[in-house]
């Protein structure tokens, strides 16, 4: 099974792919977790992304191309595999079928986590992250103890460098302009499950698992 996951920034698809990762059994690949990766290791990919990300700007797609082939590359994607925030341009969903024809794989599902702009500011500029051990908060709807301090392992707490108001505000363009058009192309294909993705954690999740049970 290959699952695509899909939503604006804040829709939750981290969230998302961590809980189906851990009920099912795929590979994680979140194109925006490996360039963050990049980008702290200083590598070639990481120095091209920085400044496109910290502006919420879209990397270049043939940066994209390459570390997606790259990790295609690797034998532990024959279990299935979620890609989580890729593919983000139609440009990425139409090289996708190109690279996925050629190792005789395909998209079988299309998640997409559906939610309006306005509920999406509080989540992302509200969002802290503890870099020690991952722990997510947010100063509106989930504050830590003390604040500033992770509530697990006493960690400082640090705001990605993209959530801000101005970064944001570009991520959300982006968005609309390169996204959704990735979602209307796999309409057409007839694979794409909308979900309310304004609700809890929980209930967001209930709602793919529901999906997730029927494809199974
Ligand atoms: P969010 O969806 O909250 O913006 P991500 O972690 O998915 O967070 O992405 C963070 C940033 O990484 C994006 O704003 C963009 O600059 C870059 N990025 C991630 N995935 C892609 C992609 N598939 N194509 C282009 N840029 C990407
Ligand atoms: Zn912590």
């Amino acid at each position: 099974m290959n699952l695509l996951i899909i939503g604006a920034p804040g829709a939750g698809k981290g969230t998302v792919s961590d809980r189906i990762i851990n009920d099912y059994e795929l590979v994680h690949v979140s194109t925006g977790d490996m360039l963050r990766e990049a980008v702290k290791n200083g590598t070639p990919v990481g120095l091209q992304a920085q400044g496109y990300m910290n502006r919420g700007e879209l990397v270049p797609d043939e940066v994209i191309h390459d570390i997606i082939v790259e990790r295609l590359s690797r034998d532990d994607v024959d279990a299935g595999f979620l890609f989580d925030g890729y593919p983000r341009t139609k440009n990425q969903a139409v090289d996708l079928d190109e690279i996925l024809k050629q190792l005789d794989k395909k998209v079988d599902c299309v998640i997409d986590l559906d939610i309006d702009d306005e509920d999406l500011i509080k989540r992302i500029t509200g969002r802290r992250l503890c870099p020690d051990c991952g722990e997510i908060y947010n100063i509106y709807y989930k504050p830590s103890k003390t604040e500033g301090i992770c509530d697990k392992c006493g960690g400082t707490l640090i705001q990605r460098k993209d959530d801000n108001p101005d970064s944001l505000k570009v991520r959300l363009e982006e968005y609309h302009k390169n996204t959704q058009p990735v979602i209307e192309y796999y309409e057409k294909m007839d694979i794409v499950r909308h979900v309310d993705a304004s609700m809890s954690k929980d209930e967001v999740y209930d709602s793919v698992k529901n999906i997730l049970e029927g494809l199974y």
